[in-house]
């Protein structure tokens, strides 16, 4: 389960500046409706394209002139962040951070629209954390770059050049190491285990252990057993 995609669909808006929303959708006619558009956040019908068009490019030239709120994680960026492109109608627009936070909006902290960017290392903390925590649920590319507001490619990339592996080898790494610690310290079956440690189906949890380990888990279990006193020489 991916407890943080699209779990609620969110009112984008709250109190007062809903209501310029629906002034706006009525009438685009009044100029003295339009100007308080200005000053406020602009749904995304409105969206001007060109705006549009700098959040799908990550266009840094727009730095400083808006920010863009994601209604459907509540988080907003600048147009140079490099998040996944959000779905054009869960953008809004906003000329200024504060209005964005007002509105309800978390600050993203990759690209940090309230301020300094987030160091690449403790971004990638970030990832490798929730991987940690999650690692029993099923956990893909596409949940961490959502979760970090990166895209899949870019987070790939960071990733293996700070960690050395890839986001995938990692969560098959933390998977193995708890599948071991339940292997010794448990009598659950095998299967059990797999599940346990996200992996239910048991034939594909048996081949990664052995590739990762250079034994199946029943192997491990069995040796570990008999090797209590002296398991030295055992791969960990
Ligand atoms: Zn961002």
């Amino acid at each position: 389960m991916n407890h943080l995609d699209h779990g609620t669909e969110v009112n984008p808006i709250k109190s007062n500046t809903k209501s310029i929303i629906t002034d706006h959708n009525k009438d685009d006619h009044n100029a003295q409706e339009v100007k308080a558009i200005v000053r406020g956040p602009i749904p995304a019908a409105a969206v001007p394209d060109h705006m549009w068009q700098a959040v799908i490019a990550n266009d840094r030239a727009y730095d400083g002139q808006f920010f863009y709120g994601v209604t459907s994680t509540r988080i907003f960026c600048r147009p140079s962040c490099k998040s996944r492109p959000p779905k054009k109608e869960h953008v809004f627009i906003f000329q200024h951070a504060e209005q964005a936070l007002q509105a309800e909006f978390r600050p993203c902290k990759r690209c940090k629209p309230t301020g300094v960017r987030l160091p690449e290392q403790e971004w990638i903390d970030i990832v490798k954390t929730y991987i940690d925590d999650h690692y029993a649920s099923p956990v893909t590319l596409n949940t961490l770059a959502d979760i970090s507001h990166s895209s899949p490619y870019h987070l790939q990339r960071t990733f293996k050049r700070l960690m050395g592996i890839s986001p995938n080898a990692y969560v098959q790494e933390v998977r193995i190491q708890h599948a071991k610690e339940r292997l010794r310290g448990t009598k659950e079956s095998i299967a059990d285990i797999g599940a346990k440690v996200g992996m239910d189906n048991v034939s594909y949890f048996v081949t990664l252990f052995k590739q990762k380990t250079g034994m199946t888990p029943s192997a491990y279990r069995e040796n570990k057993a008999s090797n209590t006193m002296n398991d030295v020489c055992t791969p960990d």
